[in-house]
C-alpha cells in the first residue's frame, strides 16, 4: 500500500425517522438526544485518524441510517473538519431518505462541499414502499429530487429494491422509467435479501416476495432496461452514467484504502481490516483505538480476485499474476473458458468479466474459478 495515496472516508449516520420493515443495517428510530453528541464525536473521530494515518482523502461517504437527519449544519459543521484533508477534487455522497429530505436545505449542503447525493427510492410504487415499511411516497421523492437539483446538485443516484412484495415486471419498468425521468445519473439495483430478526422475516408479506426465478428474472429485466436507457452497469447492483460511477464505492472493490467512523463502520487502512463495535454509546465513550474491532488481514490475492469479479470491468489475471506472483492466474483464466459458451462471463485476453448473468451466480461462479 502507498502510504502516500489518498484514501477514502466514510461516516456512518445510524439514525432513522422509523425502520424499515426489511432493514438490517445498524440503525434506529429517531435518536435526536444523540444528534449534537455524536456530530462532536464524529468530528473527534476526524481528528483522531488524521493524527493516527495522515492521509488525505479523496472521497467521503455519509452513510446510513439517514445522514440528512442530523441537518444541514450540523453536516455542515462535519464538512468544516473534515475539509482541510480533502483533495480539492474529492467526491463527497451523503445518503437520504426522501421522507427525511424536507428537514434539510439542499443549498446548505451544496455549499458545505457535498457534491453528490443518494436517496433510497426502492420504488416508484406507493403500494410497494408502504410493504416495505418506507416512511416515502413516490411524489415526495419526485420533489425531494427536484429540490436538491434545484440546489445545483447534479450528481444524484436512487436505489431501487428488486423481489420486493406486489412487484412485477411492469412495475419495475415503471420505477425504472420514473428514475430516468427524474434525471438523476446513477441508479443502484440491490436484490431484496430477508434477513432473519428483521420484522419482514415474520411477516406473512414475506410469501409476497419474489421466488429466485422470479428475482433472477426481474434482476436481468433490470439490467437490459438500465442498460437500454444508458445507465452502464459497473458493478453487480450499480449503474451509471458516463462518467457518474460512484469513485467512493468504487473504492472498496479496488481494494483501496478507507477509514470508517461510526459504530459498525468499516475501515481498511495499512493492509489492517477492522470494524467499529455496534453500539453508539461505547462510540461516544470508549477511547476510539479500543473500540476497534479486528476482521480478518485483508490484501491478499483471493479477495483482490474476489472483489475485481463484482465489477463488470473484470479481472485482469495479468495484474493479478502481477501483483501476487503466487495467486494461480493461468489456471484461473483455464478453469474460467468453459462459462464463456453458456454467457456467463467473458473473456478478453487475460481479462475475465462476468455478464448480467455470471452476476446471478456470482458466488458460485468465482468460487469455481478461484479455487481447484
Ligand atoms: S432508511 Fe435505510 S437505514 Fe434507515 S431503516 Fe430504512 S433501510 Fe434501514
Amino acid at each position: 500500500m502507498n502510504k502516500n495515496a489518498p484514501a477514502g472516508l466514510y461516516i456512518h449516520v445510524p439514525f432513522c425517522i422509523q425502520k424499515c420493515r426489511y432493514c438490517d443495517f445498524y440503525s434506529f428510530p429517531k435518536g435526536e438526544e444523540y444528534f449534537e453528541k455524536y456530530k462532536n464525536r464524529v468530528i473527534e473521530a476526524i481528528d483522531f485518524y488524521q493524527k493516527k494515518y495522515a492521509r488525505r482523502y479523496n472521497s467521503l461517504y455519509f452513510g446510513g441510517g439517514t445522514p440528512l437527519l442530523l441537518g444541514e449544519k450540523r453536516l455542515f459543521e462535519i464538512m468544516e473538519a473534515a475539509g482541510p484533508f480533502l483533495t480539492q477534487d474529492a467526491e463527497v455522497s451523503a445518503e437520504g431518505n426522501p421522507g427525511a429530505a424536507e428537514r434539510v436545505d439542499f443549498s446548505v449542503l451544496r455549499s458545505a462541499g457535498i457534491n453528490r447525493l443518494s436517496f433510497g427510492l426502492q420504488s416508484s410504487s406507493d403500494n410497494e414502499l408502504s410493504a416495505l415499511g418506507r416512511i416515502h411516497t413516490a411524489k415526495e421523492a419526485e420533489e425531494t429530487v427536484k429540490a436538491a437539483q434545484k440546489a445545483g446538485f447534479d450528481n444524484i443516484s436512487l436505489d431501487l429494491m428488486l423481489g420486493i412484495p406486489y412487484q412485477t415486471k411492469e412495475s419495475l419498468l415503471e420505477s425504472i422509467a420514473f428514475c430516468d425521468s427524474l434525471g438523476v445519473s446513477h441508479i443502484s439495483s440491490y436484490i431484496l435479501k430477508i434477513e432473519e430478526g428483521t420484522p419482514l422475516s415474520k411477516s406473512d408479506l414475506r410469501f409476497l416476495c419474489a421466488n429466485e426465478d422470479e428475482v433472477s428474472d426481474l434482476y436481468l429485466l433490470a439490467c437490459e432496461e438500465l442498460s437500454r436507457r444508458g445507465f452502464s452497469q459497473y458493478e453487480i447492483s450499480n449503474f451509471a452514467k458516463e462518467g457518474k460511477r460512484s469513485f467512493h464505492n468504487l473504492r472498496y472493490w479496488l481494494d483501496g484504502e478507507y477509514v470508517g467512523i461510526g459504530p459498525s463502520a468499516h475501515s481498511f487502512m495499512e493492509d489492517r481490516r477492522f470494524y467499529t463495535d455496534r453500539n453508539i454509546k461505547s462510540f461516544l465513550t470508549v477511547p476510539f483505538e479500543e473500540n476497534e474491532r479486528e476482521e480478518s488481514s485483508g490484501g491478499g490475492w483471493e479477495e483482490f480476485a474476489m472483489l475485481r469479479l463484482r465489477l463488470s470491468d473484470g479481472l485482469d489475471t495479468g495484474e493479478l499474476s502481477k501483483k501476487f506472483p503466487e495467486a494461480p492466474a493461468n489456471e484461473i483464466l483455464e478453469r474460467a473458458k468453459p462459462f464463456e459458451n453458456p454467457g456467463l462471463l467473458k473473456i478478453n485476453g487475460k481479462n475475465i468479466a462476468f455478464t448480467p448473468k455470471g452476476f446471478l451466480l456470482s458466488n458460485a461462479l468465482t468460487a469455481e474459478i478461484l479455487y481447484d
